[in-house]
């Protein structure tokens, strides 16, 4: 079986990697010549909406999925009419959109921040006087590790945020001022079975993911419960394929949701020594129509971002219990360019070896 994936970053990688042992084989459509997945997939380049390279991507290809939200639907329906496409298109549409997202939520039964489109500056005012302040300004579309949004402390705000992102289709949403992050990761197969991996905790700078814990800790089955309602509300909404996240305030006791992504996810890459099955294979083995695995997590994870550097590889295979991802990108400042993942049987021995690990991040 081939699996054809629209991007060749480092989720792509690494689904890859998860699929070979089933003996499952990996296309990759990228444009950029370096693609991070190009090291274990077939590496066809293309930009994603030219309707050639789409059908050679195509061509032989058992199942289509992607490492990215932001694939244009039109690429995504021109693929779907010669191959199944998982996770379904229309979550294209959910995600892609955060106005048409957070309805999406609402209309779920899923609390969300409170939100208010804005199209125009009058609109801007208006949904301030609506919300009040702190309020976060964002784009509809294309923000992605927080860029695309500005934080408003007062009404005098507006001009200069307007400034920043007017023009372009926003949201007002109220601040949320959440006690922590935490997001679910689910995964629906083919025949309609669902699992779910324990909520993790997330810690984020300047809007990217920095740190991931999972289990996330004090969280009892009641939340834990509440959470996977939720993303079982999403995936039967949408007759969903493959892993799906779902990022989370906790604010007094309720979980409103922020964002989801139709992909795998980082909040879930502690899951690959973490869990009895990754979110990697399970995404792979949802796509493919075979049967889930476990998703019991395996001690305490604790998984670091490296984030525009890389520490000496000796340092961080020190740490006891790291396990290190590479994803042979170049470096730049505030790129992912792999991960550590420490695990423990304990959640205070994880913890202990995780400073180890930051401090050699610091
Ligand atoms: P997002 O791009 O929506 O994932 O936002 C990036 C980060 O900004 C989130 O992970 C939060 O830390 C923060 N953030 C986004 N929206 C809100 C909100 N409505 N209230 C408070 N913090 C927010």
């Amino acid at each position: 079986m081939k699996v054809g994936i629209i991007g060749g970053g480092q989720l792509g990688r690494m689904l890859a990697l998860a699929g070979y042992p089933l003996g499952l084989e990996f296309r990759v459509l990228e444009p950029k010549p370096a693609a991070s997945a190009g090291d274990v997939a077939e590496h066809v380049r293309g930009d994603y909406d030219d309707p050639e390279a789409l059908d050679a991507f195509a061509n032989g290809l058992d199942v289509v999925t992607y490492e990215f939200e932001n694939v244009p639907r039109t690429s995504a329906d021109r693929l779907a009419g010669r191959v199944p496409v998982y996770p379904p298109p229309d979550a294209l549409d959910v995600a892609q959109d955060r106005l048409v997202e957070k309805r999406f939520f609402r209309e779920r039964g899923i609390p969300t921040a409170p939100f208010e489109p804005v199209g125009s500056r009058d609109e801007l005012d208006a949904a301030l006087e609506q919300l009040g302040t702190p309020a976060v300004l964002k784009t509809r579309r294309f923000g992605y590790d927080g860029k695309g949004q500005v934080i408003l402390r007062s009404a005098a705000d507006a001009d200069g945020a307007w400034e920043e992102l007017g023009g372009r289709p926003l949201i007002l949403e109220g601040f949320v001022a959440f006690q922590r992050e935490l997001s679910i990761l689910s995964v629906r197969g083919r025949h309609g079975a669902v699992r779910t991996y324990p909520l993790v905790h997330n810690v984020h700078h300047e809007g990217i993911l920095v740190r991931s814990r999972a289990p996330a800790p004090g969280v009892d089955a009641d939340l834990q419960a509440l959470a996977e309602d939720y993303a079982r509300r999403v995936l039967e909404k949408l007759d969903y394929v493959g892993v799906l996240a779902i990022e989370l305030f906790e604010h007094e006791g309720r979980l409103l949701a922020n964002e989801m992504a139709p992909r795998v996810h980082n909040s879930g890459h502690w899951s690959i020594e973490g869990a009895e099955t990754s979110q990697f294979e399970n995404h792979v083995r949802a796509v493919a129509g075979l049967p889930l695995g476990t998703t019991r997590p395996v001690g305490v994870s604790v998984m670091h971002n490296l984030i525009g550097t890389v520490p000496s590889l000796e340092a961080m295979l020190a740490v006891e219990g790291a396990h290190v991802h590479l994803y042979a990108k170049s470096a730049r400042p505030g790129r992912k360019l792999g991960h550590v993942t420490v695990r423990a049987a304990d959640g205070t021995t994880a913890l202990d070896r995780a400073e180890e690990l930051a401090d050699l991040l610091a």
